[in-house]
Formats: structure tokens, C-alpha cells, sequence
């Protein structure tokens, strides 16, 4: 990402400005500067998010899609996952084999390479990587005007559109009118585990553990580095040692207006349990460029049905999440 984004302030005015160089703010910027567009991928390059991550097999359609299988078979980026075998009770061992029960392995995925490769996309397709935080946004005579720190100097750009792929902080849709509601807090912690001496193309399993309404997780990553998270219930991050991270599942109320949306975490954020956040940032990255693409930009109509499709999306994964901690919670009882 260093030398992907430039310091120095991009001139002009731009078609696109993309908040967030995550999965989602990457592959938006990708796809529309690759469609003609001038795009703007706004990114302050620090603190990226550096985990191990599952790219499960219900992302394959996203995946050839996007044509990321060569990344995804680069050794520094990916290792095949098997599938994932859970303990929710102390006697039963669930396990879900991805190639028998999807007809396809995952991925197990280190984001701080794979965000980074995608950033790399994003600047071979034209966008440009500008390193910066947004720190204000408001609709003009022509679009949007935006102000982003780059830590030397705050520099205004304007933009017709605006992606905010900025992750849980919805930096640009909640000072457009988005209001962010958290379903429950949760907090996740790492734990750095031992690394056990598996051959590096050997595909792995993650192993998962629920007790006690709360759950963990071990997952070892294409380097051979292991981790462990445990994921509770609050605000813990002050609590707990070690690296902790906001692991809530949160929704826009109003994810999109007229000239923006807000896509990946910045619309919907998942508990972790669900393994859906990679899928979600990838698939709603490539639904706002065609979007854009069809209709030529963010209309009301665009707008509201999308907000209605992340609405649905929320509330359907709360169901499920609800399942799985009332099952959690009975083991206990
Ligand atoms: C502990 C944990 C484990 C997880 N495990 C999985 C998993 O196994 N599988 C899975 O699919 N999902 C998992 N997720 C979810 C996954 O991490 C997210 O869904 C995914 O990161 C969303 O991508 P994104 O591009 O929307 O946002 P992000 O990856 O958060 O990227 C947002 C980017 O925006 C930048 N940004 C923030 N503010 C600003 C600003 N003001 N201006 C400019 N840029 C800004 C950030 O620096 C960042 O680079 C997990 C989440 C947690 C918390």
C-alpha cells in the first residue's frame, strides 16, 4: 500500500471518490476505473486490518466473478480451508467439509497481503491511491466536496459519486445522513498460538468452540502463523489484554442516498460467527458498480431498493445469529 498511495494530492475532480481501501472500497475502484471512470481510492495506508480470515466457498460465484482466483492461489495470500468443525456442545462435533458438502474448499485468507493486492488492482485499472484519512463530507453545486487529512495537510477534492467502503466507522455515510445501529456489542481478541509443522499447500480446517454464550476460534494462515480469537460479549477492549477489535454486528439505517452508498462493513458488519464479511464486501462492491454502471449513478430508485436489500440481509443474518448463541447459551443450562 506504501507505495500505492500517494501522499501528495491528487489534482481535479474526480467521477468516483472510494473512502476505505478495504476489500470493498478496492474492488469498487477496481471495477469502476476499469469501466472508463476517474476514481479516487481515499485510504490513510496505517492500521490495516491484519487477521486471518475465511473466504468461505459461498463467495465461489463472487470469486470467478472478479476473476480472483490466480490472487487467491498466490501462497502468500491464501491457503485452501477444508471446511470448519465445531464443538457447540461439549459431547457433539459438527464439522462441514466445504469440497463435500460445496463441492469447493475456501480460502483461509491473510487480509493485510490480499488488501494489499487488491489496492494493487485497483491502481493497474486507472484508479487513483491518494493516503489519507476523510474527515468531511457535504453535498455541492456539482456533486460532493470532500476534506481528507493526509496528515502533511487537509486537501478538498469534489466528486460527482461517493463510495463509502470505510468499514464499521461509516466515515462518509454517517455524515450523510446514515445513523449506525448495533444489534449487541461484542469484542474479539487475538490470542497468537503456537505453529504447528503442516506442510504450507496442506489445506486446514477451522476449528471453532462455543461455551458459555460466548465462543473461539484457531485458524492457521498461509505463513504457518496460527491464531486464536475469542469472541465476548461488550465493550471488553479496554478490558482485555492484547490485540481486541469491535466485532458488534451493525447496520445503516440509510446505507445509500441520492450520488452515494455505503457498501462492506460501512452498510452492514457482521459478527464473525457469520463468515460472511468477505463475501458481503466483494458481492456488494460488484452490486454498487454495476448499479453505477446501468444507471450511470446512485439514483433514489438505486438507493431505496438497495436499502431495502441490506435491511432484509441484516435482519435474516440476526435470525440465524440468534440461533446459534440461544444453542450456545442451552448448552450451558
Ligand atoms: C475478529 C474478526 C474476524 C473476522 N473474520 C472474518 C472471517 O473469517 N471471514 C469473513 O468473511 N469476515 C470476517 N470478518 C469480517 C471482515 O473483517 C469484514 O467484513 C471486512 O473487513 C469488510 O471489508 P470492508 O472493505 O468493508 O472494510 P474494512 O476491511 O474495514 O476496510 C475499511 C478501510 O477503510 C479505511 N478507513 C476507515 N476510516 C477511514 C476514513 N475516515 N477515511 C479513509 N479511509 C478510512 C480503513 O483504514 C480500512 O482500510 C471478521 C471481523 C472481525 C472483527
Amino acid at each position: 500500500m506504501r507505495a500505492l498511495l500517494r501522499s501528495s494530492a491528487p489534482a481535479g475532480r474526480f467521477d468516483v471518490a472510494v473512502v476505505g481501501g478495504g476489500p470493498a472500497g478496492a474492488t469498487a475502484a477496481r471495477l469502476l476505473a476499469g469501466s472508463g471512470r476517474s476514481v479516487v481510492l481515499i485510504d490513510p495506508g496505517r492500521r490495516m486490518v491484519d487477521r486471518l480470515e475465511i473466504l468461505s466457498p459461498s463467495a465461489a460465484d463472487v470469486v470467478d466473478g472478479l476473476q480472483l482466483d490466480r490472487l487467491l492461489s498466490e501462497p502468500a495470500v491464501a491457503r485452501l480451508c477444508a471446511g470448519i468443525r465445531r464443538r457447540w456442545t461439549s459431547r457433539h462435533l459438527e464439522q462441514e467439509d466445504f469440497a463435500r458438502q460445496h463441492g469447493r474448499c475456501g480460502f483461509v485468507v491473510d487480509r493485510a497481503v490480499f488488501d494489499r493486492r487488491l489496492q494493487a488492482l485497483a491502481v493497474a485499472a486507472g484508479a487513483i491511491g491518494m493516503r489519507g484519512r476523510l474527515v468531511d463530507v457535504g453535498s455541492g453545486r456539482q456533486g460532493f466536496e470532500l476534506l481528507v487529512d493526509t496528515g502533511a495537510a487537509a486537501v478538498a477534492l469534489s466528486a460527482s459519486l461517493v463510495i463509502d467502503a470505510s468499514g464499521r466507522p461509516a466515515a462518509a455515510a454517517r455524515r450523510l445522513g446514515g445513523r449506525r445501529v448495533l444489534s449487541e456489542l461484542l469484542t474479539a481478541r487475538r490470542d497468537m498460538l503456537d505453529r504447528p509443522d503442516l506442510p504450507s499447500q496442506d489445506a486446514v480446517w477451522l476449528d471453532v468452540d462455543g461455551h458459555d454464550g460466548s465462543w473461539n476460534y484457531s485458524v492457521l494462515g498461509p505463513d504457518g502463523r496460527r491464531e486464536g480469537w475469542s469472541v465476548h460479549r461488550g465493550d471488553q477492549r479496554r478490558q482485555v489484554r492484547g490485540h481486541a477489535v469491535n466485532a458488534s454486528a451493525a447496520v445503516l439505517t440509510q446505507p445509500a442516498g441520492n450520488g452515494w452508498i455505503a457498501i462492506g462493513d460501512a452498510a452492514l458488519a457482521f459478527d464473525p460467527i457469520a463468515s460472511q464479511g468477505l463475501f458481503t464486501a466483494l458481492s456488494s462492491a460488484m452490486i454498487c458498480a454495476g448499479a453505477i454502471a446501468s444507471e450511470g449513478s446512485v439514483t433514489r430508485s438505486v438507493a431505496s431498493t438497495y436499502s431495502a436489500c441490506v435491511m432484509a440481509t441484516f435482519e435474516y443474518s440476526e435470525r440465524g445469529r440468534g440461533e446459534i448463541y440461544r444453542a450456545l447459551r442451552s448448552d450451558r443450562a
